[in-house]
């Protein structure tokens, strides 16, 4: 049968060149990189270099990349770090309602400690805009927190602006642009970001790894303490083949940025048209412009995302309703409800996410078999008349 993944918001197949780099690194450059002889030097050579590859992506300096276990970490290294280390400053965090639960928690357990956390609502694409920023911002806020582009939605924030309105009034703005690197362009310097959230897997990179991008003259304190390594912010023994496979995939993704964007973009436009065109009573969630080239996302009224997922996968496709963490719980996506939509309506929406890898059979395939799958779901729904 045929398998179509439009799943790549929720992970991205690692590129075969970069999975065989990544095992020739373990057997070849095996050597702890704090360590003098050759078979370590190997590995910190290999290191540096990836470093460079990952500031490149984004326009930083290599001193300013320190690597992590991935996105999650990143987002409670930087947002705990950057509190903990301004609380004579002050104790308020500005932050939206359609963050990724790595951040949302990480301000809960902060509003446990005493931190204030505003969250900011965002108009009904999913947006918040600069101004709003700007009034939210206080005497005692230490650090605005805004995601660069939204996981479910796929909504671009305007962070350009907002890093203009941090800048002027002095507060440190962080990014979670997990979905955005290796997919639209990130200029750190232009945008004005101090701190900024990577990970490796969200760009055919390798799972567990990321980096964080921290200004130079930030400071930050560790999350994990230990040996001296990245800089003593993140202890622990390189993951070598990680960082390794991390840096081909930053490399790949700003090299091929423009051509692999142009092709999701058109892939999804013509799933948006076709799924609107051939189903009734669907709405696309999410700006209709400024969104990531790789993301739909639709309400599909009187179903039930879970039965859709299911009849989906029987038919070979792999998607996703709401986000991954949220699935497999009876709660609609936080981030449906921010944009507007009621819980009926929020239980019964599909994210399709593409990658360069999909073609345009792919898409004609889902085109095929999700109007059949929906009228079979909708033909049992005691809500639907036709
Ligand atoms: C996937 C994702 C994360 C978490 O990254 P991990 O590497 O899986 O920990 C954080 N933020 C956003 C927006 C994501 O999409």
């Amino acid at each position: 049968m045929r398998e179509v993944y439009l799943d790549n918001a929720a992970t991205t197949k690692v590129r075969p060149e970069i999975a065989e780099a990544m095992a020739k690194a373990m057997v070849e450059n095996y050597g702890n990189p704090s360590s003098i002889y050759k078979a370590a030097q190997r590995a910190a050579t290999a290191i540096a270099a990836a470093r460079q590859q990952v500031a490149d992506l984004i326009g930083a300096s290599p001193k300013e990349i320190i690597f992590t276990g991935g996105g999650s970490e990143g987002d409670n290294m930087l947002i705990k770090g950057v509190a903990h280390a301004n609380v004579k400053k002050g104790r308020h965090i500005i932050t939206t309602q359609v963050e990724h639960h790595a951040v949302l928690h990480t301000c809960e357990e902060l509003a446990k400690e005493g931190f204030e956390i505003t969250y900011l609502p965002v108009d009904e694409f999913g947006r918040v805009t600069a101004a709003q920023v700007e009034a939210a911002l206080r005497d005692d806020t230490i650090l605005v927190s805004v995601m660069y582009a939204n996981n479910e939605i796929g909504t671009i924030m305007p962070i350009r602006e907002i890093g203009a309105v941090c800048r002027a009034h002095k507060v440190l703005l962080h990014t979670d642009a997990v979905q955005a690197a290796g997919h639209i362009p990130i200029d750190v310097t232009g945008d004005n970001i101090d701190l900024l959230t990577l990970t490796a897997h969200k760009f055919h990179g390798p799972k567990g790894v990321g980096a964080v991008y921290i200004r130079q003259g930030v400071r930050v304190p560790a999350l994990i303490v230990g040996g001296g390594q990245e800089k003593g912010l993140r202890a622990g023994t390189e993951n070598t083949a990680g960082i390794i496979g991390m840096g081909l995939a930053a490399a790949y993704a700003k090299e091929n940025m423009e051509a692999n964007a142009e092709k999701t973009r058109a892939l999804r436009d013509k799933l948006i048209e076709g799924i609107l065109a051939k189903i009734p009573e669907v709405r696309l969630n999410g700006h209709p412009t400024d969104r990531l080239p790789n993301n739909v996302n639709v309400s599909i009224r009187y179903i039930e995302g879970e039965g859709l997922l299911l009849l989906l996968d029987h038919m070979g496709i792999a998607a996703s309703s709401g986000s991954a963490c949220t699935s497999g719980s009876l709660d609609p996506s936080h981030v449906l409800l921010a944009i507007g939509l009621p819980h009926e309506i929020a239980h019964g929406s599909l994210r399709l996410t593409l990658s360069e890898e999909n073609s345009s059979a792919d898409v004609d395939y889902v085109l095929e078999q999700l109007p059949l799958i929906v009228e079979k779901l909708r033909a049992m729904s005691p809500l639907y008349h036709k």
